[in-house]
């Protein structure tokens, strides 16, 4: 059956068909099935810790095994009714885009490497580009996600500003911690990375960018970066990014926009509306296993010129040398972190071959529309109350029935109600804080959710609400 790291044939192919079978199984099942499964430590070290076997052991049974106990307890990410974080369901194009990609052992670092796959991941972040309103100068990097986008975008920031000493970079406290993190990565002294206070919106504020900017420059630091958010994973609050454009222009700072959340948004009227100005960003982060369904790990860095990338992170090495293919052929691993790279392109093209730009367009055009019919059930219940509006796929609210109750009571009520949705796993949730308030959380985003999976979910709140007084 096997011999030495090899397989026959006909061995390959029944476990090919296996894993395919036990993969369609799981879709199908999976509305009825729990949106949350999870083990504690102890059980699952119990079933795992060991040291590989000396002699191979069956590989059916291997499979079902890891299934079983590897792969179940795990949250169903693209499960109907999982508005917890940031959901997704990816296409079955996009599964078997990744098979494939992988059975054919791409590595996508360089064009003497994988020539197609490179031309096709240009043409796809040509597909972004346009769909964003960038100009024709733009380019970008697939890269594993929306923490890796930001981190190539921060290290290009830098370059572009000469890589200056004490410098600074400014973001709303509704950031992503990826962006924090990414500031840290690149050695910005935590003092100064800037995360500014939000008013009541939610919106960085251009009053307080501009103190804090004066202020650095006073104290002779040098601004290299504003980040603004299109879509907050919090709230789905979108920065003022025009205004926020005029002032990094006239200021002279890089700015990123982190579109991971709500870029894709801007496939729909109403998301383009919502991301107008975000053209005028430098480098824009986006997340395609987020809105676009694909499958993790799929991000996307988009810089305004694709030379700023480059000179940021080409770096010659004899090894490599051969790797210069002729005039205008693209090395992606010229572009960011990773040399070695798993083809990310073919997913989201094989996807949108297979479905068309309609399918998506009205599977993202859903997403909005179901938050914001999730939100005038919510405003419309006696006992739940809003607390923000309906933006970019995401509604925040909590439980509060009629009667005094103080804040802390609200929070104790509001906690108890998770845990219950938590417990009873038909749906998983998840929360936020805004301005100190511990509120409940959709993201309703996956193409497979239907209005009966939001509102049972929210029949089900009104319930475990009831129970928690
Ligand atoms: C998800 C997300 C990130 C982090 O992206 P990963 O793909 O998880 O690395 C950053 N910013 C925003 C707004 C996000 O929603």
């Amino acid at each position: 059956m096997t011999d030495g790291l090899r397989m026959t044939p006909d061995v390959m192919r029944e476990l090919a068909h296996q894993v395919v079978d036990i993969l369609i199984e799981r879709r199908e099942r999976l509305p009825d099935d729990r949106a949350w499964d999870g083990e504690f430590k102890q059980d699952l070290t119990a079933r795992l810790e060991e040291d590989p076997p000396e002699t191979g052991r069956p590989p059916r049974e291997t499979i079902e095994r890891a299934v079983r106990d590897i792969l179940s307890p795990a949250m169903r990410l693209d499960h109907p009714r999982a508005f917890g974080f940031v959901p997704s369901e990816p296409t079955w194009p996009g599964v078997l885009a990744d098979l494939l990609a992988t059975g054919f052992n791409i590595n996508a670092a360089s064009w003497l490497t994988a020539s197609g796959p490179s031309q096709l991941e240009a043409v796809v972040i040509d597909w972004f580009r346009r769909w964003l309103g960038y100009p024709e100068t733009a380019g970008g990097v697939l890269t594993s996600g929306g923490s890796a986008a930001a981190l190539n975008a921060f290290v290009t920031a830098r370059e572009a500003a000469d890589n200056p000493p004490l410098a600074t970079v400014y973001m709303s406290d509704q950031s992503h911690s990826a962006q924090v993190r990414a500031a840290r990565i690149i050695g910005i002294h935590p003092e100064r990375v800037r995360v500014l206070p939000t008013g009541d919106d939610l919106r960085l504020d251009l009053a307080t960018l501009a103190s804090a900017v004066d202020a650095d420059r006073a104290a002779g630091c040098t601004p290299i970066a504003v980040c603004a958010d299109a879509g907050s994973t919090s709230t789905g609050a979108v920065d003022p990014l025009d205004a926020v454009a005029d002032y990094c222009a006239e200021h002279g700072i890089w700015l990123h926009v982190d579109a991971a959340h709500g870029g894709f948004a801007a496939i729909t009227e109403p998301g383009a509306r919502l991301l107008r100005g975000i053209e005028r960003a430098d480098s824009i982060g986006l997340d395609p296993h987020k809105w676009l369904f694909q499958p993790y790990e799929t991000g996307c860095l988009l810089v305004r010129d694709t030379r700023t990338l480059e000179r940021a992170f080409a770096i010659h090495h004899d090894v490599l040398q051969d790797s210069v293919w002729g005039a205008n052929h693209p090395n992606q691993a010229d572009r960011g972190l990773q040399l070695s790279r798993r083809d990310r392109a073919l997913k989201i093209w094989m996807s949108l071959q297979i479905f068309g730009m309609a399918a998506f367009r009205a599977a993202v055009a859903q997403g909005i529309e179901r938050a914001e019919r999730a939100a005038r059930y919510i405003a419309a219940s006696p006992h739940l109350e809003l607390t923000t509006p309906a933006s970019l796929g995401i509604v925040t609210f909590r439980y509060h029935p009629d009667g005094a109750h103080g804040e802390a009571a609200l929070e104790r009520i509001n906690k108890d109600v998770l845990a219950r949705v938590f417990w009873d796993d038909r749906a998983f949730l998840s929360s936020t804080t805004i301005r100190a308030t511990f509120v409940l959380r959709m993201c309703v985003i996956n193409h497979t959710t239907t209005w009966d999976d939001v509102r049972e979910t929210l029949e089900t709140i009104e319930r475990f609400g009831r129970e928690a007084l």
